[in-house]
C-alpha cells in the first residue's frame, strides 16, 4: 500500500471508530465527581440527578467526592480524566468564580472541559446556629459588625458558593469576618448545629430541612424574590442590605475531547431526570427547581460559564481575594 493509502486508511479508521464508540456509550458505570463532601448541596443535586440519569441511560452513575480546595481538587481530577464520558464533574458557580480567585488553577477553566448542561439554579440563605442572639437581619448586621473578631463564618473553602457569598455579605457590610474552611457545607452544616461555627451563607439544598426543623436560625434569602418554601423570611433588599444577591447555578462537565455524541447522551439524560416528577418534587421541597430543558445543554453551560467568568472578575478583583 502507498503511503498515502496507508495514511488514509489509518485516518478512515479514526474517523470510524469516534462514532462507533459513542455508539456503544455507555458500555459500563459512569462515575459523576462532586468537588464537596458528601451530604452537603452539591452532593444532594448530584445524586438526584446521577440517579435518574442513570435510569435514562441503562448504567450507574456513581458519585465520587472529592473535597477541597473550594472545588478545584475535584475539578482538576476531571480535567485529568480520560475523555471518554466515564467521568463527569458536577460543579456549580464555584467554576466560573475560581478561573479568577485561583492564581494557579491545576486546569485552565475555559480549555479543560466539554459541556453537557445546566442543572438547577439553587437560591442562598443567611443562617446562624440555633441560639445566635441576634432575632432579625438588622440585628445580625449590627451584631457581627460589633464583634468581627470573635464570629466565625463556616464556607467551603476559596470558589465554593458559601465562600463567595460570604466575600459579597463582609464587602456589603464593610466588615471582614474570621472565615473557617472545610471540605463542603456538609461538614461545616454538623458544626454549625453543634455550635462550633457561628454563621454560613448556604444553599436551600443544605439549609432547608433545619430551617424548617428550626435546628437553625434563618435570617434572610439571597434572591430577588421571597421563596414560596420560607415565605415569611425576608429577602435581604427587603431586610436592609439591597445588592446582597447572588443564586448558584450548577453545570455538568466532562473532560476536555469528550465526543460531542457522548455529551449530547448525557445531555439527553439529564433532560429525562430534570422531567421526573420526583426530582422536581425533592428539589421544590428544597427551595429550587430544576434548569429548563433547553438550558440542559451543552451550548447552554458553556454560554454560562463564559459570561459567569466575565461577570465575576471585576466582583473578585475589587474584593482583592486570591488563592494560590
Ligand atoms: N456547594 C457548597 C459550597 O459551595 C459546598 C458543598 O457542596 O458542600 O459552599
Amino acid at each position: 500500500m502507498s503511503l498515502s493509502k496507508c495514511i488514509g486508511a489509518a485516518f478512515a479508521a479514526l474517523v470510524l471508530s469516534a462514532p462507533a464508540f459513542a455508539q456503544d456509550y455507555p458500555a459500563r458505570q459512569i462515575t459523576m465527581v462532586v468537588p464537596f463532601s458528601a451530604g452537603g448541596p452539591t452532593d444532594t443535586v448530584a445524586r438526584m440527578v446521577a440517579d435518574k440519569m442513570s435510569t435514562e441511560l441503562g448504567r450507574q452513575i456513581i458519585v465520587e467526592n472529592i473535597g477541597g480546595a473550594g472545588g478545584t481538587l475535584g475539578a482538576a481530577r476531571v480535567a485529568k480524566a480520560e475523555a471518554d464520558g466515564y467521568t463527569v464533574l458536577l460543579h456549580h458557580i464555584g467554576m466560573a468564580t475560581s478561573a479568577t480567585l485561583y492564581r494557579n488553577l491545576a486546569y485552565d477553566t475555559l480549555n479543560a472541559f466539554e459541556y453537557v448542561g445546566l442543572v438547577t439554579e439553587v437560591p442562598m440563605v443567611m443562617v446562624a446556629r440555633k441560639d445566635f442572639e441576634p432575632t432579625d437581619f438588622a440585628g445580625f448586621i449590627n451584631y457581627v459588625k460589633g464583634n468581627a473578631d470573635r464570629i466565625t463564618m463556616a464556607n467551603a473553602g476559596i470558589g465554593a458558593a458559601s465562600h463567595l457569598c460570604g466575600m459579597l455579605f463582609m464587602s456589603a457590610i464593610e466588615t471582614p469576618l474570621v472565615t473557617v474552611p472545610y471540605k463542603g457545607t456538609g461538614p461545616a452544616m454538623t458544626d454549625l448545629l453543634g455550635g462550633q461555627v457561628d454563621i454560613m451563607c448556604d444553599q436551600t439544598t443544605n439549609t432547608a430541612q433545619q430551617i424548617k426543623g428550626g435546628t437553625i436560625k434563618a435570617y434572610v434569602t439571597t434572591t430577588p424574590e421571597r421563596l414560596d418554601v420560607f415565605p415569611d423570611l425576608p429577602t435581604a433588599g427587603e431586610a436592609g442590605l439591597p445588592g446582597f444577591e447572588v443564586s448558584i447555578w450548577h453545570g455538568i462537565y466532562s473532560p476536555k475531547g469528550t465526543p460531542a455524541e457522548i455529551n449530547e447522551r448525557l445531555s439527553q439524560a439529564l433532560k429525562f431526570a430534570l422531567a421526573d416528577k420526583d426530582v422536581i418534587k425533592s428539589m421544590a421541597d428544597l427551595g429550587t427547581e430544576p434548569s429548563p430543558a433547553g438550558d440542559a445543554t451543552p451550548a447552554a453551560l458553556q454560554a454560562k460559564l463564559q459570561s459567569e467568568i466575565e461577570r465575576w472578575k471585576p466582583v473578585i478583583e475589587a474584593a482583592g481575594i486570591y488563592a494560590d
